[in-house]
């Protein structure tokens, strides 16, 4: 039924050329029991490769059931190898990860076998070579003899015409060798069993033929054991068996199992998919969270220090010319727009910068003000709430460098007195103490739109106290013109002839000028009782004063109403007017003409603008006002662009740490290979394999950052994700992982079958 016919097998390497046997002729046939022996590089292995399909050969004819084989494709060998050859090695080849009965499913499977087939036959097979009681015992648990068993089990599992078995008990104590050899024997009754042995002695009582090679050669056959001499090849008709595809059902069994079986494989991969899901989730998070036209740090503006992209800035039209403040029904007509969190009236406020000096603890506290009324944040995390019009309450961002760290500082700051500099002087004002008698922590400026200052810190304060800052802000910015003696002086400029402090010892109408204006002013002597007029205008307002001067100050005089700020002397002052607390007021404490609305969803932020544009009012969003934010459409593309990025790099590095993972796999493909696998199952069981892994990744990654945003859910990251990252961008992130996945296990499945079947065999086993 195989009949060699001259056949020689060369081997080519480094440019020598080696037989591994020339011209060998030899018939075998059905009901043989054949042993192969010689020296070791007589060519026994060569000669049972070349008979397996498992290796081609150069000169000569081999016939199989009559055909001719020497214009075989690969592909005709390998359904050659299917129909006709069960293999069995020294080295058993068995998958360690799996059972006994698994590994002699193994071949049903990869055969097209249906489930309800495969059950009866294995589990006899398993009967047939004593292993019942090992049928669900992992294949590394065996010892030499069983793993040998095992094998032999799988070669009849196929029940093929020809078992080939090279050196099966090369690796065998005595005893286990000679149950082998036994097995072996009982099954060449209706089957060609071709043997390799070193030991012949061990086959003699069993063989019906005995062949012996030398250098390549066939130096004696002969018949044993009474058997009969060769007869003519003999075609048989219904020999080859009849083999399927491998079953889709089974191939996605064996790929699931194969995801599972190796626990160290399974946890590695697991862990670089995992690795996949988090990086792309956090990148995906973070580059929409620093575009984003809420919460990104793109972007900035000269004029506002609050750039809170929830911020819109209102005004209301002009009237005649003339800014119009906002009465309290407007504010309440704002408050109650949809979106709108947090109503302030004095716009100026949200830039303003409000500062605490205390010299003995060397704490310099700042941050913006803001009413306590506007508060909504519940107990703070030291201290308590302010309940005097001189206590403050502090919320900062942990991050900010505007207050102390550490516990114990900050309750030395909860206990101590803080100063403030008073307008225009530069000493601290220790007459009004004021304590800083709370702090709550915030985690994201989000979290409180009013620390959207740089410092991320907003100081809560009473009305009377942002009375005085609002008043001191806007003499700060006004313009402000002095008419004295029929002639105005204009205070634009960064050294101004004059400037304007406040002394309550000046009578209310009254201004105080300086005896020493004679260089500038004519005769200033006689400027006594007459009108001096004050002009001021803000951004929003004009205003004036028409004052009578009461005194010509001199150095004694003015030292006595007005304290000399440190670093400064009585010359530098001589341009200072001094007009009367109240009088500043009436100057700068106007209602507002200008506030700012905070919306609780910056994304909707300009839906909202455009609400109050139609209930009458002007305004900006800050989203229009900062510079460099881009254009959206572009950073959409960039923040694709980076991901798609992301995932390439993540791709390239996962191949390889895969493939040192996948490595160890590689004996399995090739024994799954010998077993009748071809490449488009192998390929496809490594993609379900994979795929299985990523799948677990994802759904241990979905978990994994469901219960982060559960249990940390005012963490930074946390609030990213939550509002960055949506179903669907989960369901995009599983597909990438997947495709990444897909794409790796094709490339690892192609190189494992560059090479040759028994070059891969050879090379792995
Ligand atoms: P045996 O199984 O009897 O020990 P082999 O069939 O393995 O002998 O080897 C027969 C001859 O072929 C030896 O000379 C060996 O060196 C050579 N040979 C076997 N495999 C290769 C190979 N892959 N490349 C080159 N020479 C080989
Ligand atoms: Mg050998």
């Amino acid at each position: 039924m195989i009949r060699l016919d001259n056949v020689s097998k060369f081997y080519y390497s480094k440019g020598v050329i080696a037989a591994g046997f020339s011209k060998v002729s030899l018939n075998f046939d059905i009901g043989e029991f054949v042993a192969i022996t010689g020296e070791s590089g007589s060519g026994k292995s060569t000669l049972l490769n070349v008979i397996s399909g498992l290796d081609t050969y150069e000169e000569g004819e081999m016939y199989v059931n009559g055909e001719e084989t020497s214009h075989y494709t690969e592909k005709d060998f390998e359904d050659y190898r299917r129909k006709y050859i069960g293999n069995i090695f020294q080295t058993f080849n068995l998958v360690n990860s799996y059972t006994v009965y698994q590994n002699i499913e193994l071949v049903m499977l990869l055969n097209g076998s249906k489930r309800s087939e495969i059950k009866p036959r294995v589990n006899a097979l398993i009967e047939q070579v004593g292993l019942t009681e090992y049928k669900n015992t992992k294949a590394s648990k065996l010892s030499g003899g069983q793993k040998q068993r095992v094998a032999i089990a799988r070669a009849l599992a196929k029940d093929t015409p020809i078992i080939i078995a090279d050196e099966p008990t090369g690796n065998l104590d005595t005893e286990s060798a000679a149950g082998i050899i036994e097995l072996l024997a009982s099954i060449a009754k209706d089957k060609l069993v071709i043997v390799v042995t070193h030991n012949f002695d061990q086959v003699a009582p069993y063989v019906t033929r005995k062949i012996k090679m030398h250098d390549g050669k066939v130096l004696e056959d002969v018949r044993m054991n009474g058997a009969a001499e060769p007869q003519e090849p003999e075609r048989y008709d219904d020999l080859a068996i009849s083999y399927k595809n491998i079953r889709p059902l089974s191939e996605l069994r064996l790929g699931i199992r194969n995801a599972f079986n190796i626990p160290v494989k399974f946890l590695l991969t697991t862990f670089v998919f995992l690795f996949i899901v988090v990086a792309l989730v956090i990148q995906l998070s973070s580059s929409r969270n620093v575009y984003s036209p809420i919460n990104g740090e793109f972007g900035f503006n000269y004029y506002f220090s609050n750039t809170n992209k929830t911020r819109l800035i209102l005004k209301k039209p002009l009237k005649d010319g003339v800014a119009q403040p906002f009465t309290a029904d407007d504010l309440k007509a704002l408050d109650g727009v949809d979106n709108v969190k947090v109503v302030v009236e004095q716009d100026l406020l949200v830039d303003s910068n409000l500062d605490f000096q205390n010299e003995e603890l060397g704490l310099y506290v700042y941050g913006a003000a803001a009413d306590i009324a506007d508060y909504a944040g519940g107990e703070p995390d030291y201290g308590r709430l302010p309940k005097a019009d001189n206590e403050v309450l502090a919320v900062s961002l942990k991050s900010s460098y505007s207050l102390p760290k550490g516990k114990k500082q900050i309750e030395s700051m909860l206990d101590s007195e803080f100063y403030r500099y008073k307008y225009g002087d530069n000493n601290l004002d220790k007459d009004h103490p004021y304590k800083i008698v709370g702090l709550k922590y915030i985690d994201n400026k989000s979290q409180d739109p009013l620390a959207g200052n740089m410092e991320g810190t907003v100081l809560y304060c009473s009305p009377a106290l942002l009375d005085d800052i609002r008043v001191e802000s806007n003499a700060r910015y006004g313009k402000m013109n002095i008419t004295f003696q029929d002639k105005t002086y204009k205070n634009e400029s960064h050294w101004p002839m004059f400037t304007v402090r406040a002394s309550d010892s000046v009578e209310p109408g009254t201004c105080w000028v300086s005896e020493d204006y004679n260089y500038l002013v004519k005769n200033t002597l006689r400027a006594m009782d007459k009108p001096l007029g004050i002009e001021i205008e803000t951004p929003y307002y004009k205003d004036s004063l028409d004052l009578t001067v009461s005194k010509i100050y001199t150095k004694q005089t003015f030292s006595d109403a007005f304290k000399i700020p440190e670093g400064m002397s009585y010359d530098d002052c001589k341009g200072i007017i001094l007009i009367n607390t109240k009088d500043l007021f009436k100057l700068y404490d106007h209602e507002s003409f200008q506030v700012s609305v905070f919306v609780e969803d910056g994304v909707k932020a300009k839906d909202t603008l455009a609400k109050i544009k139609d209930m009458g009012y002007e305004g900006v969003s800050m989203q229009d006002l900062l510079y460099s934010v881009g254009d959206m459409a572009i950073i959409n593309l960039v923040t694709k662009v980076m991901l798609v990025g992301l995932a390439v790099v993540l791709l390239v590095i996962s191949y390889f740490v895969i493939r040192i993972i996948l490595k160890s796999r590689n004996v399995y493909f090739s024994t799954i290979r010998m077993l009748g696998s071809n490449v488009s199952t192998a390929r496809w069981l490594i993609i379900i394999d994979l795929l299985t892994d990523a799948t677990i990744a994802f759904l241990v990654a979905m978990a994994g950052i469901w219960a982060y945003l559960k249990f940390f859910p005012i963490q930074e990251m946390a609030t990213v994700i939550r509002s960055f990252v949506e179903p669907s961008d989960y369901v995009v992130i599983y597909i990438v992982t997947l495709a990444i996945a897909f794409i790796i296990s094709s490339r690892y499945a192609n190189r494992l079958f560059k090479n040759s079947t028994i070059q891969t065999i050879k090379e792995e086993v």
